[in-house]
C-alpha cells in the first residue's frame, strides 16, 4: 500500500532502476520533498501538457532527465540511509507545485484542494465532522438507512460509522460492489484512472491504470470487509417504498426479501443506487418477437456460448466497446449496429499493467503516490474541463470552442491513423457532434482494431424492426442472428426507480420529478426531509474525473447536516424551495454552456425535453467547495 513516510530497504540497482521509470514531474515534486529545494521546480524544466494519456516527459531532453534520475537517486539513498525530515509545503508552496505539474495558473482554491487531497500533513482529505462531541446517547439514537452496497452506499455506512450514527445497508444483491457487481460482461475495466478512480482514505495498488471488473469488485469486497460493514448490510433484500411520517420525523421504509416484507423506521435515508443502474432495452418495434436467445450487457449471460455463433450488437457506448471486442474474439459472425459514433481517446496505457519499477516508485517513494494521484486528478479530469466549455462566439457546428476544436483535430487524426486501410470506417466512425457532448471513451485501439476484423460488419443503417429471426433495417435489409446483445444502457433519467418515495405531503417523487429530476447540491429536495441521494441529479461527469470523488463530497454535505441535526437538536432537516430554485436555475444555465448541454445529440444526459439532468456543469473543485459546508439558511428544521 502507498506509504509516503515509510523507509525503504531497496537497493541502489532497485532505486535506479525504478527512476528510469519515473514519471519526471511527479518525481520532481517528490524531490522538493526530499530536498526541500522548492528551486527545482522553477527552472528551464517544465512537463509538457499531457492531457488524455499524453507523454509527460516529452518537453524534457535526455540529459535533462538523467540529471534529474542522478538527483532523485542521491535524495533516496540518504532518505533510505537516514532519518530526515521531508518538506512539509504550505499552502503557497503547495499552489506552486500543482501549477508546475498542470502547467496551468490555477486559482487559490485549488491551494486549498491540493493540501487537502493530498494529506500532506496526514489528514483526512473528506473528514468526517466532530460527531464525539455530541452525546454518544444521541448519536446511538438516531438510525440511518442506507440504500445500495455499492460504492456509495459503503462508503456512506464507513461515514456512518466513524460517526458513532447506527445504520443499516439495504442491498438487493447477494454481495457488495454495486456497478462492479452486475456488469459481468467480458471486457468490462474502469475508464477512470484507477489512481483516482479509489476512495481517498483507500489507496490501493493496482494492478493496472484502468483495472478490470474483478479487481474493481475484489477492491469494493476488501473495503466491506476492513470496515466491518457487511453485518450492517441485508443482502438479497430491496426496498420497495418509503413514507415520510411528519409526526414522528421518521422514514417507514418497505423491505421485501425471500423471507417476506418488512417495514424499518428509519431517521433518514441515504440513496446510493447509482445512476446507471436499471437496464434499457431500446423502443425497437417487435423487439418481443425474438425468437433467439438475448440479453442485455448489464445482465451477461455467460450460459450462451458464442463460440461459432451469428451476434448482433446493437450500440457502441461505453459497455459496448468493451465487450465487442471480446465478442468479435470468439463468434464466427458480428454485426455491430451503430448509430451514433462515439469520440475515442486514445491512451497507450488502457491495457497496460503497471511494471514492478512503478509499483515500486508509488510505493516508498515519499509522496509519489499523491503527486501521482493530483496528476491524474488533473490529467483525466479538471485539466479537460475547458474544451467542454462553449466559446459564445465560436459559430462551428461539430465544435464548441476553438480548445474543443483542437480536441475534435487531435481525435480525428487517431481516427484517420487507425483507418488508414478502411476509408469506409473513417466515415462512420467520425462523430458530427462537438467532442464532450457525449461520454468520451477511451482506448488504446483495440475497440477500433476489433472492427477491421474480417468477422465484422459495422451498420450504420437504422434499426427499423426486430424480427423472429433478427431484424431489419431502415433499407429493407434483412439479417438473421444466433444471438442478439444489447449494450443499450440504461434508464439513467429515472432516477432512484423503481422505488416509490412518499415525502412530507404524501407525494410520490415520481409525481414531482416525472422526467425532469433536480436536487439541491444534488442531494437533498423539498418535501422529502432527511432524505440524501448519492450520485444524484446533476452530479454526473463527462470528462472530468472520478465519481469516487463525488461520492466522498456528497458523503461530507451530508454528514454535515447530520452533524448540525444532532448538535443542535433537531430531528428533521428540509430543503427550502427558494435555495433549490436558484440552484438548479444555475445548473441549467449553466449545463447550456457546456459541449453536452449545447448539443442536440441524443445522450443518456438529457431527459425528453432536452435539458441535462444527469451532469454537473462545474469543476471538480466547485462541488467540492459547495459540499464542503452545509447552510442551515437552506433548511427549515423540525
Ligand atoms: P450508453 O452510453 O447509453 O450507450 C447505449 C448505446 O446503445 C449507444 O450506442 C446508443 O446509440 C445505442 N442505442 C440505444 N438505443 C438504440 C437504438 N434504438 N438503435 C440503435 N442503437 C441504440 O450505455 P452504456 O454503453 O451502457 O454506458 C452508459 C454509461 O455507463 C457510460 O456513459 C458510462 O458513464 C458508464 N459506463 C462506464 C464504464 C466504465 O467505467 N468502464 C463502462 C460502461 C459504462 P446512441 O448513441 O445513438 O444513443
Amino acid at each position: 500500500m502507498p506509504n509516503s513516510s515509510a523507509q525503504f530497504n531497496a537497493s541502489d540497482e532497485q532505486i535506479r532502476s525504478a527512476l528510469q521509470q519515473a514519471h519526471i514531474p511527479v518525481l520532481l515534486n517528490t524531490l522538493v520533498h526530499l530536498t526541500h529545494d522548492l528551486s527545482l521546480i522553477e527552472g528551464d524544466i517544465q512537463p509538457s501538457p499531457s492531457l488524455m494519456g499524453g507523454d509527460p516527459n516529452a518537453s524534457i531532453s535526455e540529459e535533462q532527465k538523467e540529471q534529474i534520475r542522478e538527483l532523485a537517486f542521491e535524495a533516496l539513498v540518504r532518505y533510505r540511509d537516514s532519518q530526515q525530515d521531508l518538506f512539509m509545503p504550505n499552502r503557497q508552496e503547495v499552489l506552486k507545485m500543482a501549477t508546475f505539474l498542470t502547467r496551468t495558473e490555477l486559482s487559490d482554491e485549488y491551494a486549498e484542494f491540493a493540501l487537502a487531497e493530498l494529506a500532506i500533513d496526514g489528514s483526512e482529505t473528506f473528514p468526517t465532522e466532530n460527531f464525539d462531541l455530541i452525546p454518544e446517547s444521541q448519536r446511538s439514537n438516531f438510525k440511518v438507512l442506507i440504500v445500495g452496497a455499492g460504492m456509495s452506499g459503503l462508503l456512506a455506512g464507513i461515514r456512518c460509522k466513524e460517526a458513532g450514527i447506527p445504520f443499516v445497508i439495504i442491498e438487493k444483491n447477494d454481495e457488495v460492489g454495486g456497478t462492479w457487481y452486475e456488469n459481468q460482461y467480458p471486457g468490462c475495466r474502469v475508464d477512470s484512472p484507477n489512481h483516482v478512480y479509489s476512495y481517498s482514505f483507500k489507496p490501493h495498488d493496482w494492478p493496472q491504470h484502468f483495472s478490470d471488473r474483478h479487481t474493481l469488485l475484489a477492491y469494493f469486497q476488501e473495503v466491506a470487509d476492513e470496515f466491518k460493514l457487511r453485518e450492517s448490510i441485508e443482502f438479497n433484500t430491496e426496498v420497495k417504498s418509503m413514507h415520510f411520517h411528519s409526526d414522528t420525523n421518521t422514514w417507514a421504509v418497505k423491505v421485501e426479501s425471500e423471507r417476506g416484507s418488512a417495514t424499518i423506521d428509519a431517521n433518514a435515508v441515504i440513496t446510493a443506487v447509482g445512476q446507471l443502474n436499471r437496464s434499457r432495452m431500446p423502443d425497437i418495434p417487435g423487439i418481443e418477437d425474438y425468437k433467439g436467445p438475448w440479453f442485455h450487457s448489464s445482465r451477461w449471460n455467460h450460459n450462451i456460448d458464442l463460440k461459432g455463433k451469428k451476434v448482433g450488437i446493437i450500440g457502441t457506448g461505453a459497455s459496448a466497446f468493451q465487450f465487442t471486442p471480446e465478442v468479435v474474439k470468439q463468434a464466427k459472425d458480428v454485426n455491430i449496429f451503430l448509430r451514433t459514433p462515439p469520440w475515442v481517446a486514445i491512451n497507450p496505457q488502457y491495457h497496460e499493467y503497471i511494471s514492478d519499477e512503478v509499483h515500486w516508485l508509488l510505493n516508498n517513494v515519499p509522496f509519489y503516490s499523491q503527486w501521482f494521484r493530483f496528476n491524474m486528478f488533473w490529467t483525466s479530469g479538471e485539466g479537460l474541463l475547458s474544451m467542454a466549455r462553449c466559446d459564445e462566439k465560436w459559430n462551428e457546428s461539430e465544435t464548441v470552442s476553438e480548445a474543443n476544436h483542437g480536441l475534435r483535430t487531435m481525435l480525428c487524426a487517431a481516427i484517420e491513423a487507425q483507418f488508414q486501410d478502411r476509408p469506409d470506417l473513417v466515415e462512420k466512425l467520425t462523430p458530427t457532434y462537438p467532442p464532450a457532448a457525449k461520454r468520451m471513451l477511451i482506448d488504446n485501439g483495440h475497440w477500433y482494431q476489433s472492427l477491421k476484423s474480417d468477422n465484422v460488419e459495422v451498420i450504420s443503417e437504422e434499426i427499423e424492426q426486430i424480427t423472429e429471426s433478427g431484424l431489419r433495417t431502415s433499407e429493407g435489409t434483412e439479417h438473421d442472428f444466433d444471438v442478439i446483445i444489447y449494450g443499450t444502457g440504461f434508464q439513467a433519467v429515472k432516477f432512484l426507480y423503481p422505488m416509490e418515495i412518499y415525502g412530507k405531503d404524501g407525494r410520490e417523487l415520481r409525481e414531482i420529478w416525472g422526467e425532469d429530476p433536480r436536487a439541491f447540491q444534488g442531494i437533498t429536495l423539498p418535501n422529502y426531509p432527511n432524505f440524501f441521494t448519492l450520485y444524484g441529479p446533476n452530479t454526473n461527469i463527462v470528462v472530468n474525473g472520478s465519481i469516487i470523488f463525488f461520492s466522498e463530497c456528497e458523503m461530507l454535505y451530508v454528514m454535515n447536516c447530520l452533524h448540525y441535526l444532532l448538535k443542535n437538536n433537531q430531528k428533521a432537516l428540509e430543503c427550502k424551495p427558494d435555495p433549490f430554485k436558484v440552484y438548479n436555475e444555475k445548473i441549467d444555465h449553466d449545463n447550456k454552456g457546456m459541449a453536452w448541454g449545447a448539443s442536440n445529440v441524443n445522450a443518456w444526459y438529457k431527459n425528453s425535453s432536452g435539458r441535462v439532468t444527469q451532469n454537473w456543469p462545474g469543476t471538480l473543485v466547485e462541488f467540492w467547495q459547495q459540499s464542503k459546508q452545509m447552510d442551515p439558511e437552506d433548511y427549515f428544521f423540525s
